[in-house]
């Protein structure tokens, strides 16, 4: 009875273990595919400014004048080269 328990308590540890590690590498994954703004902060690309610092996410493109997000260098518009972006 004691050794069913324990085998019980074995089996639900190594469920909950193997639940967190796939949690873990989810989140890393996730945080993989986001940017991160100047400050540091994750951001969405989708995002027109940063929740932690306001930056402006989104800036006209120089060449096209379309808006583009600062995140990416290249204009997705007119594919220009910004000269910066962080992705
Ligand atoms: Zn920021
Ligand atoms: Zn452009």
């Amino acid at each position: 009875m004691v050794l069913l328990f324990l085998l019980t308590l074995a089996g639900v540890s190594y469920l909950i273990l193997g639940e967190m590690e796939k949690r873990e590498q989810t989140r890393l994954a996730g945080a993989d595919a986001q940017c991160r703004c100047g400050c540091g902060q994750a951001v969405s690309r989708d995002w027109l400014v940063c929740p932690s610092c306001a930056q402006l996410l989104r800036v006209s493109c120089a060449f096209c004048g379309r808006l583009k997000a600062r995140l990416l260098r290249y204009c997705p518009h007119c594919g220009s080269d910004s000269g910066e972006g962080w992705a």
